[in-house]
């Protein structure tokens, strides 16, 4: 067996097809004059448009006119129109006299190069799209057909280096089973396409091209990342079964789709989801989500070489709030430092990120930035049903100071006579220990909460959450994270404000039944889990679960009751599927 990266749930079973990206021998100087070579770079760029857009049209008739994934593609499309790299190519032709072809190359190896040093999940996303751009280019140039997967063998699995987007998404996808690659990570455009056409991926597989012939019999488990080579029949038989009980639970799961969130006794929660870019806002309502209860809007500031102006930033979030229609769109500032960094935005090295100069300590000592961003908040909340939250919060002090710089940012757009909703509401993440202490403080100025388990857990049990080496202690069934979840509602309860969850702990099995007793109002996970989560949540009654709950309260160690919860959970599963 291999390991990679489980990136689209699922199994497949099938014969591994591997595909080699085009080899150009391109040349370096012109035979042909400067204008000319000029000519034909307006040319292939016109040609590269037209053929992106074309794509763009197949797979979205592919996905429905409502699914955005085909937008991934669209980048290219920026790419090619972008200033700077159009700059240097004409450039390279002018001064160096290069033909379009070396040209190309150079610029776009100067640009991957750029992005890759910034070692980032996200940057060498940006690195695959570019080498993805080139390879089209020099295809469309030398009259060369790209990797063409248009017809396909039935039970496929395509083994590559490296999947380009557009590779993917001009896959046959009706004779394609799983797809592996030696890279691409969660979020890279590979795995965006394949999540949305629903095909199993396992990416970052090492070797995999070596270790791997076309012909290979392989099993892809999608939801593990493991790869398996020419198994015995009986490692398929075993497969078999589980991708027929995966089907059956994707079949199952899709009944709750327009259900709404309940408990077994009828009590209503809100069940939201968490997005990281405007596109995601159509994924979640299609995923049958109430709202979007978080939208981590750092994303928009770390996929691009400069600061979003407000204009920029106003067009996604307008669009975000359009496609939630009239249900909630809760727009997080900007939280960033700790393991978020943005290159262009200078931040100085510090000693421990996690407790230094992040989030709204970042954005009210950046006022500039800050500004900026809450004005295009504001212009956007014309368009839909926007809530303001503030990340990291440990003082009232900066929810006053917060919520004043909303105001004032309010009296500016007053000044120009843009409209924008002046109720919107104003609430924090409580994420810190210091928040969940003064929870009944915080109520005082805050319209809602909403619990950042991912972050509390870290600072309650001070242990990083990104590093391997403690991870045994990193564990939201702790009875001291556990407590400190049990306080925060209960502060916002008796404060009458609305409390939610945010981190992933919402979307945990074991949690939800504490969650329903400590009386939490609205759930927020990610897309993928909205379906699963209201599943989960209709399991319980509300007596039932404060009896759980009364009784892991009175545990001593995460270990007893991580043991007790999985034989509850395991237990009403069982008496669940045996009543059908
Ligand atoms: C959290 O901390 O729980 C949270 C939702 O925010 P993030 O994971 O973006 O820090
Ligand atoms: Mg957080």
């Amino acid at each position: 067996m291999i390991k990679g990266i489980g990136t689209s749930n699922g199994i497949g079973i099938g014969r591994a097809l591997l595909i080699e990206n085009n080899i150009f021998n391109v040349k370096t100087t012109s035979g042909i004059g400067i204008e000319e070579e000029k000519n034909r770079f307006i040319q292939v760029k016109q040609a590269f448009i037209q053929e992106t857009e074309k794509m763009i049209e197949k797979l979205q008739n592919k996905l429905g006119e409502q699914d955005k994934t085909a937008l991934v593609l669209k980048n290219q499309i920026y790419l090619i129109k972008d200033e700077e790299l159009c700059k240097e190519v004409i450039h390279l032709i002018e001064n160096q006299h290069m033909c379009v072809e070396m040209a190309v190359e150079q610029t776009c190896q100067f640009f991957a190069g750029m992005f890759a040093s910034m070692n980032s999940e996200l940057m060498s996303q940006r690195v695959a799209d570019i080498e993805d751009l080139k390879n089209r280019v020099l295809c469309l140039l030398s009259g060369d057909k790209q990797v063409d997967l248009s017809q396909l063998e039935p039970n496929t699995v395509i083994v590559a280096n490296q999947l380009h987007p557009s590779v993917t998404a001009g896959m046959d996808t009706a004779h394609v089973v799983g797809i592996i690659a030696q890279k691409g990570g969660e979020t890279s455009h590979a795995a965006i396409l394949a999540r949305a056409l629903e095909i199993p991926a396992v990416l970052s597989v090492k070797n995999a091209t070596e270790l791997i012939k076309t012909g290979d019999l392989l099993i892809v488990d999608g939801e593990y990342g493991e790869v398996f080579v020419n198994p015995i029949p009986k490692t398929i038989q075993i497969f078999e079964k589980k991708k027929a009980r995966y089907k059956e639970k994707v079949k199952e799961l899709r009944k709750y789709i327009n259900k709404k969130t309940k408990t077994a006794d009828g009590s209503s929660v809100g069940l939201m989801a968490n997005i990281g870019d405007e596109n995601e806002a159509a994924k979640a309502m299609k995923s049958g989500a109430e709202g979007v209860g978080l939208f981590r809007t750092e994303f928009l500031f770390m996929n691009g070489k400069s600061m979003p102006t407000q204009e920029q930033q106003f067009e996604v979030y307008k669009k975000a709030a359009i496609l939630c229609g009239d249900k909630p769109l809760t727009i997080r500032t900007l939280d960033i430092g700790g393991d978020k960094d943005i290159p262009y935005m200078g931040l100085t090295k510090e000693a421990n990120p996690f407790l230094g100069y992040r989030a709204i300590r970042f954005c009210l000592g950046r006022i500039d930035i800050f500004t900026t961003q809450l004005k295009a908040i504001l212009q956007a909340s014309a368009y839909g049903n926007i809530r303001i939250m503030l990340p990291l919060i440990t003082t009232i002090d900066e929810v006053i100071i917060g919520k004043k710089m909303i105001y004032d940012a309010m009296k500016e757009l007053d000044k120009y006579n843009i409209n924008y909703n002046k109720n919107i509401k104003i609430g924090i993440m409580v994420e810190t220990p210091a928040a969940a202490f003064i929870a009944d403080v915080l109520v005082k100025e805050a319209d809602f909460f909403s619990i950042g388990t991912n972050d509390l857990t870290q600072y309650i049990l001070a242990v990083d959450r990104g590093n391997e080496h403690v991870s045994y202690l990193y564990s939201v069934l702790n009875p001291a994270v556990l407590r400190a979840i049990k306080h925060v509602i209960s502060c916002a309860k008796n404060g009458h404000i609305e409390v939610g969850m945010c981190g992933e702990a919402a979307a945990n099995p074991n949690m939800i039944p504490l969650l329903l007793a400590f009386g939490l109002d609205e759930f927020s996970v990610s897309a993928a889990k909205v379906l699963e989560t209201r599943k989960n949540i209709a399991l319980w009654e509300k007596g039932e679960a404060k009896q759980i709950a009364d009784k892991v309260l009175l545990m001593n160690t995460e270990k007893e009751i991580t043991t007790y919860l999985n034989q509850v959970i395991f237990d009403k599963n069982s008496a669940v599927n045996g009543e059908k």
